[in-house]
C-alpha cells in the first residue's frame, strides 16, 4: 500500500494529556483520534492492527468449535430488568428511551441478549453444548476513562457465551477456551500470564483473568515460578508464615457496619489489602479506613486490639498465631501478599509482576439462564436452567497493552503478528532524473513482496530521509528497506530490522531472501 493513500497523521511531539506510553504513541503514530472522553476513531493504520488481533482471535475461537454471530448493541430494558441488572449495573450502563418511551441501553456486555436468544432457540439438550461469539463494540460509561483505548467508554470486545446441560461439559469448554486464550497471546507474540480470579477461600464461581505483562499495568499479579499458582494481588494468598512470638500485631481501624470502629489486626510489617477488607460483612460499605484524626475524636488513637470498645476485632489468618492462647479470634485473609512470601502450593518464594487485564473467562452456572428462563428438559422430562460460561477479550485494549510491552524511545516496535505492515519501503528521492528509477524499483519490490504474502508500506510521501526514517520507526514496522540511486548503481538495497542498531547493505536477491526468511 502507498503511504499517500493511508491518511497517515503522525505527530512530532508528545500530546500533552497522554500519561502512558501506549496512549502517547497511539496518538503520535496516528492509530487513533479522540472524538470525546473515552471515545475514539480508529484511523486506517490503527484499524489494520485491530483487524490483525481480531483475526487471530477469530481463528482460535473457530478452531475450538465456537461459531460467530453478531448481537445488537442497543438492548431493551426489559431483558435487563428480567436479569435483575437494570438496577444493579449502576451508572456504567448508558440508558435511554426511544420515541415510544421504551427503555433501552447500550450493551456493556451481552449475557441478557444471548440468554434470551438461547431460551427461544435452544429447544433440546441435543443442541448442547454450543458456544457463540461475536466481535463487537461495547459501551461502558466508565467513571474515569483514561489511557486512551486502554480504558475507553466505547471499545471492541470479543465475547463468547457457552451453553451446557451438565457441569462436565461446561468445564470442558472452559478449559478449551483457556487454552485458546493462551494460544492467542502466544501467536500475538505478547508475554502474558493466566491468573486465578477465583474468590478462593470465600468460594464462588470459577474465573480466570489473562494479563499482558507491562510495568504500567494497573493490576499486580502474584505467581509461583515453580507451580501453576498465579492470582491477582486482590485475591492472592501466601502460606501463613510462622509469626515470631516476639512480634507485636498492628491494628488498622475501619468503620464497622453498625457505625463504630472495627480493629483489623495484622502481623508487624504486613499491609492490609483494601479489596480483601472491602469484602468483610462486619465493615461499612464502601470500605472506610479510619484516619488518626477520626480515631482521636473517638478517643481510640493507638488503642490495642484487646480494647473493649472495638465494635469487632478481626485478625488476619497469618497474624492469628499472635493472639493469646485463651483467645479464639475471628479471622480472614487481610494482608497484601509481598514479593518472596511462601507460595500456598510449593512454599517457594512468590513473585510479583504488573499486568494489564486483557481477558476474563467465567463459569456463570445458571445465574442468567435461571433469571431469564432458558431451560432444557432432561431424559425424565424435568426442566433445568442451562449452564453457561462467558469469555471476554478486550480486542482494542490488547492493541494498547501490546504497545506498553513493545516500544522504545523511538516509538512502537510491533511484534510480527500485530504489525500493520511487515515491511516499510523507503525510496530516497533527490529531485533528479534518477527518481523515476528509484520509484520504479520501490514499486517492483513492493509488488514482489506483496505477491509473497508480505504486507508492505511504500512511503511515497516524498519526505526528507531523516523525517521519513523517524516516522517509520515511530510506526513500528518490523523491517525497513531503503532504495536510492546510489544503491541502485551497486544493484543493492539497504535493510534494517526495527530492533537492529545498524542497517545492512546487500544485493537485492540477498535482501529479499533475508526478508522472506524472517516473514514468510
Ligand atoms: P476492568 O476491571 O479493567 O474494568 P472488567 O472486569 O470490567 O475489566 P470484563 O467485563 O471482564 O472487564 O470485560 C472483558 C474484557 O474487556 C476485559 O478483560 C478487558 O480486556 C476489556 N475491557 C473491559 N473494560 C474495558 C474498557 N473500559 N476499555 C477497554 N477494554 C475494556
Ligand atoms: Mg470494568
Amino acid at each position: 500500500m502507498k503511504a499517500s493513500t493511508l491518511h497517515l497523521v503522525t505527530l512530532r511531539a508528545d500530546p500533552a494529556h497522554a500519561e502512558i506510553a501506549s496512549h502517547r504513541l497511539m496518538l503520535r503514530a496516528g492509530l487513533i483520534d479522540q472524538v470525546a472522553s473515552g471515545i475514539y476513531s480508529w484511523l486506517p493504520l490503527g484499524l489494520r492492527v485491530l483487524r490483525r488481533v481480531e483475526e487471530v482471535v477469530r481463528q482460535e475461537m473457530n478452531a475450538i468449535g465456537c461459531t460467530e454471530c453478531l448481537l445488537p448493541m442497543v438492548q431493551p430494558a426489559e431483558l435487563w430488568q428480567a436479569s435483575g441488572r437494570w438496577g444493579a449495573y449502576g451508572p456504567e450502563l448508558l440508558r435511554f428511551t426511544d420515541r415510544h418511551q421504551r427503555g433501552f441501553c447500550l450493551g456493556p456486555t451481552h449475557e441478557e441478549i444471548i440468554t434470551d436468544l438461547a431460551r427461544r432457540t435452544i429447544k433440546s439438550r441435543h443442541q448442547l453444548p454450543i458456544t457463540l461469539y461475536q466481535i463487537q463494540t461495547k459501551f461502558r460509561d466508565e467513571i474515569r476513562p483514561r489511557f486512551g483505548v486502554m480504558r475507553a467508554r466505547e471499545f471492541l470486545m470479543k465475547d463468547a457465551y457457552s451453553f451446557h446441560d451438565n457441569p462436565a461439559s461446561l468445564e470442558k469448554t472452559y478449559q478449551d477456551m483457556a487454552q485458546a486464550y493462551q494460544r492467542i497471546f502466544e501467536r500475538l507474540g505478547l508475554a502474558h500470564r493466566r491468573v486465578s480470579a477465583d474468590s478462593g477461600a470465600i468460594g464462588g464461581a470459577v474465573s480466570h483473568e489473562f494479563h499482558i505483562l507491562a510495568d504500567s499495568g494497573e493490576d499486580v499479579i502474584v505467581y509461583d515460578p515453580d507451580s501453576s499458582y498465579a492470582a491477582n494481588l486482590e485475591l492472592a494468598q501466601a502460606r501463613p508464615g510462622q509469626a515470631a512470638a516476639y512480634q507485636k500485631p498492628i491494628v488498622v481501624a475501619a468503620m464497622g457496619c453498625h457505625g463504630g470502629p472495627v480493629a483489623l489486626v495484622l502481623g508487624s510489617g504486613d499491609r492490609l489489602h483494601p479489596t480483601k477488607a472491602g469484602k468483610l460483612s462486619q465493615l461499612a460499605q464502601p470500605l472506610h479506613i479510619l484516619q488518626d484524626e477520626e480515631l482521636q475524636r473517638l478517643g481510640m488513637l493507638s488503642a490495642p486490639w484487646h480494647d473493649q470498645r472495638w465494635e469487632a476485632v478481626i485478625w488476619d489468618e497469618g497474624a492469628a498465631a499472635l493472639a493469646p492462647a485463651s483467645h479464639i479470634p475471628h479471622t480472614a485473609d487481610l494482608r497484601t501478599v509481598q514479593q518472596g512470601d511462601p507460595s500456598p502450593v510449593t512454599g517457594k518464594p512468590l513473585q510479583l509482576a504488573r499486568g494489564i487485564e486483557v481477558g476474563h473467562i467465567f463459569q456463570l452456572g445458571s445465574k442468567y439462564s435461571a433469571a431469564l428462563g432458558a431451560m432444557i428438559t432432561d431424559e425424565k422430562g424435568q426442566g433445568h436452567p442451562m449452564l453457561m460460561g462467558c469469555y471476554g477479550i478486550g480486542i482494542s485494549r490488547i492493541v494498547a497493552a501490546a504497545i506498553e510491552q513493545c516500544h522504545d524511545a523511538r516509538g512502537i516496535a510491533w511484534p510480527k503478528a500485530m504489525a500493520p505492515f511487515q515491511v516499510a519501503i523507503a525510496p530516497l528521492r533527490t529531485g533528479n532524473q534518477s527518481d523515476e528509477a528509484v520509484m520504479s524499483e520501490a514499486q517492483s519490490l513492493h509488488d514482489h513482496l506483496e505477491a509473497q504474502g508480505i504486507s508492505c508500506l511504500l512511503d511515497d510521501r516524498g519526505l526528507r530521509p531523516g523525517v521519513m526514517f523517524s516516522d517509520l520507526e515511530l510506526l513500528g514496522i518490523p523491517w525497513r528497506v531503503v532504495v536510492s540511486a546510489r544503491l541502485l548503481e551497486q544493484h543493492a538495497l539497504e535493510y534494517q530490522g526495527r530492533h537492529e542498531p545498524n542497517a545492512t547493505v546487500d544485493t537485492r536477491h540477498a535482501v529479499l531472501q533475508e526478508l522472506l526468511q524472517h516473514l514468510a
